[in-house]
């Protein structure tokens, strides 16, 4: 895509994030990857709802400015998301709800409950409150960036990523549509986890359809959390803030396995 048709559409999706109710007032960000080193983003204190093409600014992957747009202060959580995978392009950060809702409650959206989640987004773990645009925040997201698609923000927001700016965006949606569902849930009783088979099968099809790789079956949050089993990409996410080349050390089997004990005990 090139930089005018991002600009376009950076202003769309800013738009539905203002009229869906994600965000308020000058809240939010979206940033594009243009190059390898070169990120189209939203400006400071604007409303998402209001934008226009001319307002985005450009940066590099430190943060420097490449015009004269003052970028939004939440950049370097963008900025961090692009440097520990090469295969996003997009980024996405908003107050949305009932996303926040659960951020604030101190609670991960990871409850194996519907189909869709597990198909094209997996668990969003909660990451520790940092406060928003330093260093605190980035230092919170990074055991999780690599295996997940979509954090919350505890007492802050949520983030989604994707390839693509569309990918980003529907991954906010879905996370936002889950956590809705989980809450009016648990009003009408609480919802029921998918039995173990059915997420054994959800698993592999998503990886043979492309909807999520092996590094998702690493999630340090929900279908993992009822067992003593620690994840090795998480614990070296952890020690170095980059896990590029750590290793798996669980069979698919073995995860798949771990991933429907889990289930079946929640
Ligand atoms: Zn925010």
């Amino acid at each position: 895509m090139d930089e005018t048709q991002a600009r376009k559409l950076i202003v769309e999706i800013g738009k539905l994030m203002y009229d869906k109710g994600y965000v308020t007032s000058s809240d939010g960000n979206i940033s594009y990857r243009l190059e390898e080193n070169v990120i189209l983003a939203t400006p400071t204190q604007v409303s998402k709802g209001r934008m226009s093409e001319d307002m985005m600014s450009l940066t590099d992957l430190d943060g420097k400015p490449l015009n004269d747009r003052r970028v939004s202060s939440e950049i370097k959580m963008h900025l961090l998301i692009y440097k520990m995978r090469p295969d996003i392009n997009a980024v996405c950060h908003a107050h949305t709800p009932h996303g926040t809702a659960f951020a604030a409650a101190g609670l991960s959206i990871d409850a194996p409950i519907l189909s869709e989640v597990i198909l094209t987004l997996g668990c969003v773990p909660l990451t520790a409150y940092g406060t928003p645009s330093t260093s605190e925040l980035t230092d919170s997201l990074k055991p999780y960036v690599e295996h997940h698609n979509a954090l919350l923000l505890e007492n802050h927001g949520v983030v989604a990523y994707g390839n693509d700016l569309w990918q980003a965006f529907d991954r906010l949606e879905t996370l936002e549509h889950t956590a809705k569902i989980a809450i009016l849930a648990k009003i009408l009783g609480g919802a029921n986890d998918l039995p173990k088979d059915a997420i054994e099968k959800l698993i592999n099809i998503r990886e043979k359809a492309g909807y999520l790789t092996e590094a998702a079956r690493c999630q340090a949050c929900g279908y993992l959390e009822h067992t003593d089993i620690k994840c090795s990409l998480d614990a070296e996410s952890v020690n170095n803030g980059n896990s590029n080349g750590a290793k798996i050390s669980f069979t698919r089997e073995e995860l798949i396995e771990l991933l429907a004990q889990a289930a079946n005990i929640a």
